[in-house]
């Protein structure tokens, strides 16, 4: 693994004097022949990759009319050079998102406009060979498709949009990702990226059990495959073992307990993450969601309520109904699908939790807005509704809260720099110099408010920030998951649940 130095901390951000090829070296792990065959991809680079990659960037660009609008409507302001943590890292140029766009829009015009087909060299137009394939494979691969350069963008451009484009068509040409790819074959074989059998699952679960019951006293159950059982929570994979996250899953089991809910997980949908959106794949995409649905019916469920993870609940929010509904089979009283944090909050404000804020006493909290969450979703009914439901969440269940500065939370947060399926070890440098900007906002609240702890709602976030905050001089346990703080906080057994009708919780 190459050598490279950490980022300084600065008191406050400065935009880097450029340093151009800084990240020219970095390049995922290319996924394997049958990694590669096993999702519906060419094993390696194909003889014809040239044409097949241009008549798949045809085909892409006619399919949708915002792919066409980002390729024609840049006008080179420069908004949203500064805007992007992997540039504000690296000081790579080819970071800056209008850059990144370029690896495309060049090649675009060099094979579909009038002008880049005659006088490519008038308009900039870049013929797409070796030299382009190394790029895009480098560049798009440093994009975690966060979005935020398209908030400052004044046609607001989506970055990720056209990144998830060229994933897409590397992946047709046999050059895809090792780390997202591996992951996607196992989510729609096994049912999860880990990999995790049902026998593991079960045992996993009924571990957690013993745990709740030697820490509280209380029998508190994860179910799995419970047959009728009302809600199906769907959650990643790294709920189940990994720190921080298995302590989110604790608590979402806490308040499912407290509340009466009837609920269970499933071995077939254990996994909400979906890496099929990270590679631009609508096919792979709806063959995991297909899981969820498949589970829901089977298990003859009435909701489906996902766990804390970013990506998945855009995927969830936004793309769900159309790659794997209809959901017409739930109780449509009901949002379909859910937020945790929708049934948590909507069960505080009807004060049917028993919470004890000191608790948390020992912590001094700050929120990290998670990307996929902050700016390709909503939670509740409220236009901003996912900014305001975790805050109240955290509000509710400790005494102790400072938000980072208003230039990198809520809409304009910076990205964990592990997002976008770049969450692999063979990309550890990009990952902690991306992770700088959220860092230096991280760093002015432990200096100014003393802040111990950053809670997250995404699993992406909370593994990137635990390997990533030793690099800055942080402990790993600073990141901790929201429902954390409310499995801390609950008082078992002193639920108000008799108070509520059964049906109280958040409805449409
Ligand atoms: S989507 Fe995010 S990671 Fe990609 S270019 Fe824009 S700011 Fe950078
Ligand atoms: S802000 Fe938008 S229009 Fe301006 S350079 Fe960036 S992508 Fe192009």
């Amino acid at each position: 693994m190459i050598d490279f130095e950490t980022p300084v901390l600065k008191e406050y951000p400065i935009i880097p004097l450029i340093q151009p090829g800084a990240m020219a070296h970095s390049k995922p792990y290319v996924a394997r022949q049958d990694l590669q065959e096993k999702i519906g991809f060419p094993g390696e680079l194909i003889d014809d990759w040239q044409d097949i990659a241009i008549k798949k960037m045809g085909e892409l660009v006619s399919k949708s009319r915002a792919l066409l609008v980002f390729l024609d409507s840049c006008v080179k302001c420069g908004a949203c050079t500064d805007k992007c943590h992997y540039f504000l890292g690296t000081a790579d140029p080819v970071n800056m998102p209008v850059a990144r766009q370029d690896l495309f829009r060049d090649v675009y015009r060099r094979y579909y406009t009038f002008a880049g087909r005659n006088f490519p060299k008038l308009v900039g137009a870049r013929e797409f060979d070796r030299e382009m394939l190394d790029l895009w494979y480098s560049y798009f691969h440093q994009c975690s498709q966060c979005r935020r350069c398209s908030v400052y963008c004044p046609f607001g451009i989506d970055t990720a949009e056209i990144s998830m484009a060229a994933r897409e068509i590397l992946d047709t040409i046999g050059v895809g990702q090792k780390y997202c790819n591996e992951i996607i074959g196992k989510a729609q074989t096994i049912g999860n990226n880990l990999g995790l059998p049902k026998p593991a699952l079960k045992d996993t679960l009924e571990g957690l059990e013993e745990d709740i019951e030697d820490e509280t006293g209380v029998k508190v159950r994860l179910p799995l495959d419970q047959k009728n059982a009302d809600i199906l929570l769907v959650t990643p994979s790294a709920d189940f073992f990994a720190e921080p996250q298995v302590d989110g899953l604790i608590g979402y089991a806490k308040v499912f307990h407290a509340a009466d809910l009837s609920w269970t997980l499933s071995s077939h949908a254990s996994e909400a993450a979906n890496f099929g959106m990270f590679i631009g794949s609508y096919e792979n995409m709806q063959k995991i969601s297909m899981r969820i649905r498949d589970a829901a019916l089977e298990l003859g469920v009435k909701r489906i309520v996902f766990g804390e993870c970013g990506h998945a609940w855009r995927v969830a929010y936004s793309f769900m109904n159309t790659l794997a509904g209809p959901f017409d089979f739930l109780d449509q009283s009901y949002p379909v699908p859910q937020h945790i944090c929708e049934v948590t909050h909507d069960l505080i404000q009807r004060n049917a939790l028993t919470l004890d804020k000191s608790t948390n006493d020992d912590r001094v909290l700050t929120f990290h807005d998670s990307c996929n969450i902050s700016r390709g979703s909503r939670m509740g009914n409220i236009p901003g509704g996912q900014f305001v439901i975790p805050r109240e969440i955290i509000k509710a269940t400790c005494n102790h809260f400072y938000d980072m500065a208003d230039d990198t939370i809520k809409e304009a947060t910076f990205c964990c720099g592990g997002g976008g399926g770049l969450l692999a070890d063979d990309l550890i440098e990009l990952r902690v110099k991306g992770a700088l900007p959220r860092m230096e906002a991280l760093k002015q609240v432990v200096e100014n408010h003393s802040v111990t702890h950053m809670v997250a709602i995404c699993a992406i976030c909370k593994s990137q920030f635990s390997r990533v905050l030793p690099y800055y001089g942080l402990e790993m346990d600073q990141v901790i998951s929201l429902h954390q703080l409310v499995g801390n906080a609950i008082v078992l057994g002193g639920s108000k649940q008799n108070s509520l009708s059964a049906n109280s919780d958040v409805k449409t």
